[in-house]
């Protein structure tokens, strides 16, 4: 190969929008840089010189947060690649707990973590690679209770899931809240990434897959997924956040990429916005959120500081505790469904029904899900009277 066509290749391959790459090596950053950061100049040292990261957006990134639903096949690999990118805080979303079968392709997980909740292990994965990223674990099912409450706060969201329901359903929140998200799926030797914006003459979600449905359909379990495309899949998901981060336009706005390995044909294709969509059409029946965010920090003894938030008046608030509980979940399940009416999903969620429409949901990891009629007060009050009782429970524990 010639020095001359070389060159073209590594500068076409260094080119992003219509900027190509020229003086890339900016050695200036790392006097520039705050002292106290030189460990963290250190480790991103192979991002400075690279316009698209560089200085200026891993100074940004520090304080973005990048929520990803969906820790499997697709969630890991986007996982480590936002924190090798520099993106301070990453909220990880996903009910599941690690199995055999997941080994070969979630590369975050060992044998050891079997029977753990893949969030945790993710967590615990990336944190000891990267001490410079924030990682809220959060271990539940993502649907329609709580999904407003898990999403609002993010820059971004990427959805790392395996169905449609789910993906509807972030569909409607990210309007609501005015969030981007990028929807990712793989299947077999196939994939398919498109960038979610909400903006004018832009198509959404329910715009191109209204009419899909879960049931009936083919899934990796019975079909399987060749490692590789889940690998593109994630990596160009990541890419698209990237942009989005650096208020870039995204590639994928009003594209679906269609992936396949099996002849390494890479397609997009254009997607228009369907002016009678229920979501994003001109007449929604779906409203953005209105009203304010409120955030309220309250002290339990035992749990320790818990957040709540919220936007005032939604009537839907999610409690964090700083600390995942040291608690016996089943003893604690047992003790609140005892005291209100109300049903386990799954081996870690427990879903309570409280009256008059309330409803509270709690997760093995301490995150509660509390649905009141409106106000902030009103779910501090029932996230203590929750507390109250499943804390009765610990203290049997102790007792005997
Ligand atoms: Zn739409």
């Amino acid at each position: 190969m010639s020095e001359g066509l070389q060159h073209y290749l590594w500068t076409k391959n260094c080119s992003f929008g219509q900027t190509q790459i020229r003086n890339s090596f900016k050695t200036q950053n790392l006097i520039e840089m705050p002292v106290d950061d030189e460990k963290f100049l250190q480790y991103h040292s192979r991002n400075l010189p690279l316009q698209i990261l560089g200085k200026e957006a891993l100074e940004d990134f520090r304080y973005e947060r990048v929520t990803i639903a969906g820790v499997g096949g697709l969630g890991t690999v986007i996982a480590e690649q936002l924190a090798a990118c520099g993106v301070g805080k990453l909220r990880l979303i996903d009910q599941d707990f690690v199995e055999l079968h997941n080994l070969p392709r979630q590369k975050l997980f060992f044998e050891k973590d079997i029977g753990r909740p893949k969030v945790e292990a993710a967590r615990e994965f990336i944190e000891k690679r990267n001490p410079f990223v924030e990682i809220e674990a959060i271990h539940t099912r993502l649907d329609e209770s709580n999904a407003f409450q898990l999403l609002e706060g993010s820059s971004v969201v990427i959805d790392a899931l395996d169905n449609f329901e789910t993906r509807k359903i972030i569909n409607i929140e990210c309007y609501k809240l005015g969030i981007p998200w990028i929807f990712g799926g793989a299947l077999v030797e196939t994939g398919n990434v498109m960038s979610i914006t909400y903006k004018e003459n832009t198509p959404c979600f329910h715009c191109l897959f209204e009419e899909s449905t879960d049931e009936g359909a083919p899934t990796c379990a019975t079909a399987g997924v060749y490692p590789p495309i889940l690998g593109l899949i994630a990596n160009i998901q990541v890419e698209e956040a990237i942009r989005i981060l650096r208020h870039m336009k995204p590639l994928l706005e009003s594209k679906l990429m269609v992936i396949s390995t099996a002849d390494l044909s890479f397609e997009k294709i254009a997607v228009k916005k369907r002016e009678n969509c229920p979501v994003c059409g001109k007449t929604p029946r779906i409203r953005r959120a209105r009203g304010d965010s409120v955030r309220e920090e309250i002290h339990h003894p035992v749990l320790g500081d818990i957040t709540i938030t919220g936007i005032c008046g939604s009537g839907n608030f999610i409690a964090h505790p700083q600390q995942e509980p040291k608690w016996d979940f089943e003893a604690v399940a047992q003790k609140l469904l005892n005291r209100w009416e109300g049903k386990r999903i799954g081996k870690s969620v427990v879903r309570l029904l409280l009256g008059d429409g309330r409803r509270v949901q709690v997760a093995k990891s301490g995150v509660m899900t509390i649905v009141v009629n409106e106000t902030v007060e009103e779910a501090i009050e029932i996230c203590q009277e929750v507390l109250s009782v499943a804390v009765q429970s610990i203290e049997q524990e102790r007792q005997t």
